[in-house]
């Protein structure tokens, strides 16, 4: 029993939390913000300060966080069935609709839905559902994953395999089989000399080399974001999907599509495989499904896979996997509710409209000498800050520019989130044009201030 009990919310928070994502240096030195409350698009915390969540929570809170809409289709469902599970041929009803809904609104003209509790979890049942479609079909040695450097898609010990970012090394991670192609960043790794075309031709050449080399009779699955968010923001090189899509055909590589922050709207049509035009062989889905009031993944079978996986599962009789909570009738009202509203109470439309006001703002920050690039899609972008403009040098790591101007945008009273040496942006999709230029104001002036210290 604790028999100390400290005086303030920050240190009660250090007492007993485990931090996770969280630079502990930054909480001892500023204290945890325990936040009690949001309204529309501000969150608040125990002192009463205001802030504008320039990211809306971590991508998901799409529809601001007061939505009434959402907790009454929340309470009403809690009124009348507060949980079930979709196991043993039981399902909700909510579970049924929302399964209809979910391949209604998607690119496919006919799949199947499977739910978890979360993206990774999402994206972990994606590649037991090709590791088992391939035994089924009598290749048992197609368990290679290939995803890309910077590729974001969970924590779980296979999503954290399947991500593109060193600090998994932390955990002995990746496991064996996870192989990261290279990142399609033409800004940062395009060569000297080298076209965007050409850029993109050359990553289209290393995956095919990949899959020669690897053999394609060992690969299960390609992933990839549409526009990778954790990674910093990071839109595909031109004509990416087109020029890789072909060669995964060719191969019979399954093209996964995680959009877990792109679905839903976030780039201007309700899938971001729509803003690139292309159609993938299943959707992973999370965050905006629920618009971030409930946890909820999905994943999205299009018809090829659907088939495949159903006369896998009628083999054995059935599918060896679910959680507790899958297509639980709570989460499954609220995303029914919640599609609703992105979709057909103005949510992406206003999305289409704030977009060109956000690439505005986006590229008068990207002026200032210490800002190399904006980069983004839709209401999601990233300001990548450099030593030197022209050369695109990065600043010298142990100076934290972007945590700083993280921490400086929190003074003024603005949430967003620092990612390598970038600051990202990704607002709530209820904002209003006052909302932009507040944010904008914000981060103009935290940036001003940390380029003066360091620049
Ligand atoms: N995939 C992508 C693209 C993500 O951005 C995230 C979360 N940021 C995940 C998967 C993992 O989702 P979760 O945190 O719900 O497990």
């Amino acid at each position: 029993m604790n028999t100390q009990t400290p005086q303030s919310w920050e240190a009660r928070a250090d007492a007993h939390s485990f931090y996770g994502f969280t630079d502990l240096p930054t909480v001892a030195d500023r204290g945890t913000i325990v936040l009690t409350h949001g309204k529309g698009p501000y969150v608040y915390d125990v002192h009463g300060r205001e802030y504008l969540d320039g990211n809306s929570g971590l991508w998901n809170m799409v529809a601001g966080f007061d939505h009434k809409g959402l907790t009454e289709a929340a309470k009403a469902q809690y009124d009348k069935f507060p949980g079930y599970h979709a196991f043993f041929g039981r399902m909700s009803d909510q579970t049924v609709m929302l399964s209809e809904k979910l391949i209604e609104v998607s690119p496919f003209n006919r799949g199947k839905v499977f739910y978890t509790n979360s993206g990774s979890e999402a994206n972990d049942t994606m590649v037991k559902m090709l590791w088992f479609l391939w035994a089924s079909e009598g290749q048992p040695q197609r368990r290679k994953i290939l995803t890309r450097e910077n590729g974001y898609h969970g924590v779980t010990v296979v999503s954290a395999s399947m991500t593109g970012k060193p600090y998994n090394s932390v955990f002995g991670l990746p496991l064996d089989g996870f192989i990261h192609l290279s990142c399609p960043h033409y800004w940062r790794f395009g060569k000297e000399g080298e076209s965007e075309a050409q850029f993109t031709k050359r990553m289209a050449k290393e995956l095919e080399d990949t899959i020669k080399k690897e053999g394609p009779e060992t690969i299960a699955g390609f992933f990839a974001e549409p526009v990778m968010g954790a990674g910093g923001v990071i839109p595909p090189s031109k004509g990416y999907f087109q020029a890789i899509q072909p060669i995964l055909k060719r191969y019979n590589i399954p093209l996964i599509a995680d959009e877990v922050i792109t679905g839903f709207g976030r780039t201007g049509e309700t899938w971001g495989c729509e803003t690139y035009d292309f159609v993938p062989d299943a959707i992973i889905s999370s965050k905006n499904l629920t618009a971030g009031f409930f946890p909820m993944g999905a994943v999205l079978l299009g018809p090829d896979l659907t088939d495949r996986l159903q006369k896998a599962a009628e083999e054995i009789e059935e599918f060896p996997h679910g959680f507790t909570a899958s297509g639980h009738p709570v989460g499954c009202a609220i995303a029914l509710k919640a599609i609703d509203v992105v979709l057909n109470e103005g949510l992406l439309d206003n999305v289409r409209k704030l977009t060109p006001l956000f690439e505005e703002g986006m590229a008068r920050l990207a002026e200032k000498k210490n800002i190399g690039e904006w980069r983004g899609k839709g209401l999601m972008g990233a300001l990548e800050a450099v030593k030197d403009k022209d050369t695109k040098t990065p600043f010298d790591g142990s100076l934290s520019v972007s945590e700083r101007i993280a921490n400086a945008c929190t003074d003024h009273g603005l949430i967003c989130r620092p990612l390598g040496q970038a600051v990202v942006l990704c607002p709530a999709f209820i904002m209003t044009p006052a909302h932009m230029d507040e944010m904008f104001s914000k981060l103009d002036s935290a940036l001003d201030k940390v380029f003066a210290e360091v620049g």
